[in-house]
């Protein structure tokens, strides 16, 4: 397959605005992609970090209500209606601070000697749940980790130990916080869920989940998740991950210093690239104006460019057949290259055609008498014949012509020939045909003209060598025979034998002379041959 020029500036122009576009496009959407993709990962770090505050302080505050609620409960405990006393406590915990979804107060033994709600009918009975135990156990200020309850539910206990003045150990007042209720942590964490598949959850130092806005989640382990990981070793900080659902996010992290949590705040990082596939597409539709108008401007452009090329190599290609220089010249090259390539076609068209008139003129005259040589007759007279036009002819020879040469020498004897040719230019019309036909042998062809009128003229001509000094300084004599189309003949090669033969009866006659051939005679003659 052939490609035109411009096909392929075209193709050439199109590739490079496409590939600027595209690639200019692409750069700036992995820009907006890398922007979008810190900025998420850095909102995420400071929001988890903000959780996280927001929460230890919440449990370190907690803690401390605990802490002066037990040093109300010693004094509460001294008094006759320790019982109501307590009892009040334990509902102005659960009212009041709005943090626990049941309080206790237990003895040093683990019977619980206050508690609210009091539908839960827990008063009197014995501790026997592990946060309860660990309290009873630890005899310290304590957050557990998550645990199924009597009540089973599972329940984080928050507890701290009531010691008297004395320092004897009286107990814990202590409350627990429901996961998979209603409870302080939704309030803390939940109130923040966006919409757009960003998440908080939080999980404990075993890498447990406390917090997640699925709820089924709550509970469970997620093993191998980096953040995890390195919120739960005391890091805070932020990171791309695939979680084990398989899914891109985008996390923040925070560690949780007085219950050693974790708060995760994450996002989908298919999400958080939204608006960068949005910008590119409206970059897209913003572009195609522009693009359907470079379009149009590199096809006119590259039509402009390809067009004088195009047509000088069609004239060039059709200059093999035809001259078509003036068309050539008509091109409009307007540029560098182009302008060479017409004035070097020109060139060369002119060149070559100095060339055929030359070799046109070389192969059609006799280059001694300027006359036509034989070719050219034949082509003359093929012509005449095909178009059925009448004409004579004269042949003539020059008498003795070897002795001129002998005389004078051959140079001489070739301005002898000149001399003829010109004086037999100048008996001939201007539609008359003077050949040299062979060494000192003479046609003429006379178009339109009678066997008569062209032994007049053959008569004229050999009167004026008879009177006029040749180049040789002696007057020169011709002996012609004249023969017509077509009434001696129908063939030229049969015409010229026919005025052959009457040429020869002129020299055998005497030469000088000029004898027309008998046409029915010189039928008969042929037919007998
Ligand atoms: P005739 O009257 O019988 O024709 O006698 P002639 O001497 O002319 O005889 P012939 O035709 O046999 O001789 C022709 C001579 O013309 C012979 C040749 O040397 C001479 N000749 C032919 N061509 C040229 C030429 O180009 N230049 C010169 N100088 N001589 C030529
Ligand atoms: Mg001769
Ligand atoms: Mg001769």
């Amino acid at each position: 397959m052939k490609f035109s020029l411009k096909h392929l500036i075209l193709l050439v122009a199109l590739l490079s605005v496409a590939l600027t576009l595209i690639s200019s496009i692409t750069s700036g959407h992995r820009v907006n992609q890398d922007t979008l993709i810190e900025n998420t990962l850095e909102t995420n770090r400071v929001y988890a970090q903000k959780l996280a505050d927001v929460t230890d302080t919440f449990f370190k505050t907690t803690l401390q209500t605990l802490k002066y609620s037990s040093k109300d409960v010693v004094e509460y405990m001294k008094q006759n209606n320790s019982e109501e006393l307590l009892l009040k406590e334990t509902k102005r915990l659960f009212n009041e601070t709005n943090t626990f979804n049941s309080v206790v107060v237990t003895s040093a033994t683990g019977k619980i000697i206050a508690a609210s709600p009091e539908k839960l009918d827990l008063l009197g009975k014995q501790v026997t749940s592990p946060g309860g135990l660990q309290a009873l156990e630890e005899r310290k200020p304590l957050i557990t980790k998550p645990y199924t309850s009597i009540t089973n539910r599972l329940i984080i206990f928050i507890s701290h130990p009531i010691f008297d003045d004395k320092g004897q150990y009286l107990g814990y007042v202590g409350g627990s916080i429901y996961l998979l209720e209603e409870n302080i942590l939704n309030d803390l964490l939940g109130k923040h869920f966006y919409q757009d598949g960003s998440y908080v959850y939080v999980v404990n130092e075993d890498g447990k989940i406390l917090y997640h806005p699925e709820k089924s989640r709550i509970s469970a382990i997620v093993p191998g998740n980096p953040v995890i990981e390195a919120v739960i070793s005391g890091k805070s900080g932020d990171k791309r991950l695939t979680n084990s659902k398989g899914m891109d996010l985008l996390a923040g992290y925070a560690y949780m210093p007085t219950t050693s949590w974790g708060v995760v705040s994450q996002r989908p990082t298919e999400m958080a690239l939204l608006p960068a596939t949005e910008t590119r597409n409206e970059m897209i539709i913003n572009t195609l104006p522009f693009l359907l108008l470079s379009f149009i401007i590199i096809i006119y452009i590259s039509n402009q460019i390809a067009k004088p090329l195009e047509k000088l190599g069609k004239y060039a290609e059709s200059s093999m057949i035809k001259n078509e220089k003036e068309e050539i010249v008509d091109v409009n090259a307007w540029y560098y290259e182009a302008i060479q390539l017409e004035k070097a076609l020109v060139k060369s068209l002119s060149f070559l055609e100095d060339k055929v008139n030359y070799f046109i003129h070389e192969s059609t005259i006799d280059p001694l008498t300027g006359l036509v040589n034989r070719r050219s007759m034949d082509e003359t007279t093929k012509k005449w014949i095909d178009q059925k036009v009448p004409f004579s002819i004269i042949l003539f020879d020059i008498d003795r012509f070897k002795r001129v040469n002998d005389t004078y020498g051959h140079s001489v004897g070739d301005e002898v020939l000149k001399f003829v040719a010109k004086e037999m230019l100048a008996v001939s019309r201007s539609t008359d045909v003077c050949c040299r036909y062979g060494g000192e042998e003479f046609i003429m062809l006379l178009p339109q003209t009678t066997i008569l009128q062209a032994f007049d003229i053959a008569e004229r001509l050999r009167m004026k060598f008879e009177t006029t000094v040749s180049p040789c300084g002696e007057v020169i004599t011709i002996s012609s025979g004249v023969a017509s189309y077509p009434e001696c003949a129908e063939h030229i090669m049969t015409l010229i034998e026919v005025a052959d033969k009457s040429l020869y009866e002129a020299k055998n006659s005497g030469r000088n002379k000029t004898i027309m051939a008998d046409f029915t005679e010189a039928h008969k003659e042929l037919l007998k041959s």
